[in-house]
């Protein structure tokens, strides 16, 4: 079986399959026997024919600018910002953007209340839907200050098992560790 199902969201670089099992389709590059994302996109798992592609189309490439609402994922947690790579944009969720997908999320603009620890807000890996504030910067600036705004997937420090939502805490329920994050408020309902 692949590492990842149909429907999944990758970014570059991310491990798909092992060539022994699957074939490298569209969006997709093999090297030292694994399968990995080109693109930035949807999994598409082909169990007949075997190929792993991932689905972006490049025609028409959209550009971000103020006011669009991108889901991206935890790349680097530092004091004051954290860093995302942006996967998809709101509405144009068909088309891949153009690299470099950078963006970046100041502490301040994280929450409405005060934030004093961002690393209690994400961690890397964590997949964020973010608001463009400024789109002529790079990274293109966001924020996570909304309901509807945050992580929509989180996983365990400890054990990578997806986190579910108990209240304001997000509870493993592999290994029991709770931890805390900026959450959307439809925490893992399974929409970007
Ligand atoms: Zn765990």
């Amino acid at each position: 079986m692949p590492e990842v199902s149909t429907g999944d969201f990758v970014v570059p670089g991310d491990f798909l399959a092992t060539a022994e099992e699957f074939v490298p389709g569209n969006g997709a590059y093999e090297e030292n026997g694994k399968i990995y994302a080109a693109n930035t996109g949807v999994v598409l798992v082909d169990a007949r024919t075997k190929h792993i592609s991932v689905f972006s189309r490049t025609a028409g490439v959209p550009t971000l600018k103020r006011g669009d609402i991108i889901i991206g994922r935890i790349e680097e947690v530092r004091d004051q910002n954290a860093t995302v790579v942006i996967g998809s944009l709101r509405g144009r969720e068909d088309r891949a953007l153009p690299p470099p997908n950078l963006g970046s999320i100041h502490i301040s603009q994280t929450d409405a209340g005060y934030v004093k620890d961002l690393s209690r807000e994400f961690r890397v890996g964590d997949i964020v839907r973010a608001k463009v504030i400024n789109a002529n910067r790079e990274p293109v600036q966001l924020s996570t200050v909304g309901e509807d705004l945050g992580v929509i997937v989180a996983f365990c420090s400890r054990c990578r098992t997806p986190l579910t939502r108990q209240g304001k805490k997000l509870v493993c329920e592999s290994c029991g560790n709770v931890e805390f994050r900026k959450m959307a408020n439809d925490y893992r309902k399974g929409v970007l």
